[in-house]
């Protein structure tokens, strides 16, 4: 079993992702694992970086499918012993002119956004290491989102006693309540990528709280981040910042020195703890 320390970043063949990995590869003493759902995409942005003089390595994963999280996790326990950092980035959202049903979209967005990032983590904290660094990609617009909530609503998500099995039964009852087209009745924003992301965000609130539980020793710091408005294929050209720039915050969190206890359990964007 090796001792290199070991960091991986979830949907990074391009994008945010992709500029993250980069980031790591110059400035995370051990290895760094580029991985995609499609393993020739992966491999080819492997080989961008390659050229760049940067020795990044692959596995595959698809955070929707069950199975491949599995294999990630049987692959780094079996070669590392568990692992150090792990950005959660994969992410998708529908273009706002796309005439895909609300209902459709709200069942796609979330079932990658917030139940495949939930899966990875469910099958990959455990293996995290005193002194790991999680961080979760979610977005300002889960801010914005949450303001378009129901007061009732704001009041969970903004709980910090909520559970996980509630946030779950909460993400799942969006999905329901656009199916039958109450969700705006039932206090809900009229976003799917805004709800998903407030999952994301509550869910690592809901962890950073579990490890404080569970794990109190183990010094391990775990976050929600904005990367900024990012030009990459989800966000179009115009997008203020390149994805080098997008991924500073994200990799800020990842490489929290050893010595940090903060910040911790936040969501954070420009390197800032947000109020959330
Ligand atoms: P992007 O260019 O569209 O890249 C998204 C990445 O996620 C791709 O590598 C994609 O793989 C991967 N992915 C999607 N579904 C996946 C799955 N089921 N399993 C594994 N990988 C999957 O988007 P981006 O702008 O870099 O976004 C990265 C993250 O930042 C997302 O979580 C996004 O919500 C968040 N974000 C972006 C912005 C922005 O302005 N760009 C702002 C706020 C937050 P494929 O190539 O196979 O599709």
């Amino acid at each position: 079993m090796s001792n290199v320390p070991v960091a991986v970043v979830t949907g990074s063949n391009k994008g945010i992702g992709l500029a993250i990995v980069r980031a790591l590869c110059k400035q995370f003493p051990g290895d760094v694992y580029l991985t995609s759902r499609d393993s020739d995409r992966g491999q080819a942005a492997v080989a961008q970086l390659q050229q760049e003089g940067l020795r990044p390595l692959f596995h595959q994963l698809d955070i929707d499918d069950l199975q491949s999280i599995r294999a990630l996790r049987d692959f780094l326990k079996e070669k590392y012993g568990g692992l150090n950092v792990l950005v959660n980035n994969a992410g998708i959202a529908f273009k706002v002119h796309d005439t895909t049903p609300f209902a459709v979209q709200a069942e796609v967005t979330l079932k990658t956004n917030f139940f495949g990032t939930r899966n990875v983590c469910t099958e990959l904290l455990p293996l995290v290491k005193p002194y790991g660094r999680v961080v979760n990609v979610s977005s300002m617009v889960s801010s914005s989102a949450l303001g378009g909530c129901s007061q009732e609503l704001q009041q969970k998500f903004r709980s910090d006693a909520i559970t996980e099995e509630e946030l779950v039964q909460l993400m799942t009852k969006f999905v329901e309540d656009t199916k039958k087209s109450v969700h705006e009745k039932e206090g809900w924003p009229n976003t799917a990528y805004g709800v998903s992301k407030i999952g994301v965000t509550v869910l690592s609130r809901i962890q950073a709280r579990l490890l404080n539980e569970q794990r109190k020793g183990d010094h391990i710091l775990l976050n929600a981040c904005c990367p900024g408005w990012v030009r990459t294929d989800m966000a179009g050209p115009k997008a203020t910042k390149s994805p080098d720039e997008g991924a500073e915050t994200p990799v800020y969190l990842a490489l929290l020195p050893a010595t940090a206890d903060a910040p911790h359990g936040q969501f954070v964007s420009n390197k800032t703890v947000r109020a959330w």
